[in-house]
């Protein structure tokens, strides 16, 4: 069962601030997406490629919105490339020249987000400063033309103390404000969202607090 009064009072808290959700259902059965469908949820986020494949196959006859937001190891983007609607976990050069080669093969424009490193509690994936200038340099010479970057995302630490956390949100919110071209900044969980929100986040990630604890 998912919690639909959850889900419902926290789409009329993020319509306050325009904010975009995406449910994040990895590791969630195949009926409680159905369920939020059914409510008129549209994105939804998952971070394993071979369980988004399935779930895509076996609801493609639904308008969803699929949002890849797990590390992508490069020789798995062909099987997503045909169908993924947003990106939000580029983490290398690499990786965006095979999400391009991809997505030239399928006759689209993939849009992405770069993830940028910004916990400094733990090891996660994402990008550093001159690595996220080097990709956009080599974007602004011509080449990744089939990719289209959106903007931003990170991940904070996960840690309580919010305090950390907040910095960590407001220092990729001073990034973002660098680039006014990008549009999306994704940033905010469950357990921080509303921290992330109020640091400039438009974007909020979130699985557990609408569809329960994961398996
Ligand atoms: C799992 C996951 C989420 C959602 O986490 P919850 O704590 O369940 O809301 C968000 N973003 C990413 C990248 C994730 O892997």
């Amino acid at each position: 069962m998912i919690n639909k009064e959850n889900y419902l009072a926290l789409k009329e808290q993020l319509k306050k601030s325009s904010t975009t959700l995406v449910a994040v259902s990895k590791l969630q059965p195949i009926e409680k997406i159905k369920a939020l469908y059914d409510l008129g949820e549209r994105n939804f986020g998952e971070n394993y490629v071979q369980e988004l494949c399935n779930k895509q196959e076996e609801l493609k006859e639904l308008d969803v919105n699929w949002h890849f937001v797990g590390h992508l190891q490069s020789n798995k983007v062909k099987y997503i490339a045909p169908f993924i609607y947003l990106i939000q976990s580029v983490d290398s050069l690499k990786l965006l020249k095979e999400i391009n080669k991809e997505a030239k093969k399928n006759n689209r424009t993939i849009n992405c987000l770069l993830q940028v490193y910004i916990a400094k509690e733990e090891t996660k994936y994402g990008l550093d400063e001159n690595e996220l200038a080097e990709i956009l340099d080599f974007k602004k010479q011509g080449n990744l033309e089939n990719i289209n970057i959106k903007g931003l995302m990170g991940m904070a630490s996960f840690i309580d103390n919010l305090k950390i956390v907040e910095q960590e949100f407001k220092y990729l919110k001073s990034i973002i404000n660098q680039f006014p071209e990008f549009e999306i900044l994704s940033m905010g969980m469950s357990g921080d969202f509303e921290l992330a929100i109020s640091c400039g986040s438009n974007m909020v990630r979130i699985g557990s607090s609408i569809f329960g604890a994961r398996k």
